[in-house]
């Protein structure tokens, strides 16, 4: 299964949590609301109207305290109370009382698991999105760079792409894709200019499309290099700037 198909599965898992967690919060508010006497209508409108954890937070908050049953006559009193308001019986300690049933924090529970499972979506997606990216130089898509540049501008207007680069860490990978329509007459033209860092530094030129990749030194380029296109298909193609231990790097790559 491909890395895409893993994030879309994630992405597309998120709502489905978002809606469990809402289920779940509604169904408890519900429940705690009835054996509060609180208007469950407008607490879960409330819920809607503010976000879904900041909805539970004040609920809880401002909630209608928990009530007891009277063991004399079984009407709903305060937890605190004294005497019971309606039969007048003294309530002595807690076991004269009975609480009404504290199976509904299962509920809140539930929904704060499927609302962590959002952010375990959240993570995985960037996990994978970090796997996915490959730093090497003929990966088949874009490559991630572990180094730094300094000073880089460029502009890429469809087929035809100008760089300039102050500096950059060893390997550093500058990438754009570009589009071939027709391979047997179109041509990849080179112009660049650089200064050498260090011994053996180089500038490379990478063109990798699928399976297909054909590096050239383009380190000394006096003239304008034209490189044919005839190896490769028409459709998306990568172009990469290989910049190995040189600085001031100018460039313009137009395919024609
Ligand atoms: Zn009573």
């Amino acid at each position: 299964m491909g890395y895409e198909n893993l994030v879309f599965i994630f992405l597309m898992l998120m709502p489905f949590f978002l809606i469990l967690s809402y289920t779940f919060s509604i169904i408890w508010i519900y429940k705690d609301c009835k054996e509060r006497g609180e208007n469950p209508l407008i607490w879960i409108l409330f819920l809607f109207f503010s976000s879904l954890f900041l909805g539970i937070i004040i609920y809880l908050i401002f909630r209608k305290e928990n009530k007891c049953a009277c063991k004399s006559c079984d009407k709903l009193i305060s937890s605190s109370a004294k005497y019971c308001e309606y039969c007048g019986v003294y309530i002595q300690n807690k076991e004269d009382v009975k609480l009404v049933n504290k199976n509904n924090r299962k509920y809140m529970i539930a929904s704060i698991i499927s609302f962590s499972m959002i952010f375990i979506c959240i993570i995985s997606i960037g996990i994978i999105g970090g796997l996915s990216r490959s730093t090497n130089v003929k990966s088949k898509t874009k490559v991630w760079n572990i180094g730094f540049e300094t000073f880089s501008t460029q502009i890429k207007i469809e087929n035809d792409w100008e760089l300039s680069l102050k500096n950059s860490t060893k390997g550093f990978i500058k990438e754009e894709s570009m589009n071939i329509t027709n391979p047997q007459n179109e041509v990849l033209y080179i112009n660049t200019s650089c200064d050498i860092k260090e011994e053996g530094g180089n500038l490379m030129l990478w063109l990798v499309q699928g399976d297909t990749e054909k590096s050239i030194d383009v380190t000394n380029l006096s003239e304008t290099l034209e490189y044919p296109l005839n190896e490769f298909k028409s459709g998306k193609i990568f172009v990469r700037l290989q910049i190995n231990g040189v600085k001031n790097v100018k460039s313009k790559i137009t395919i024609e």
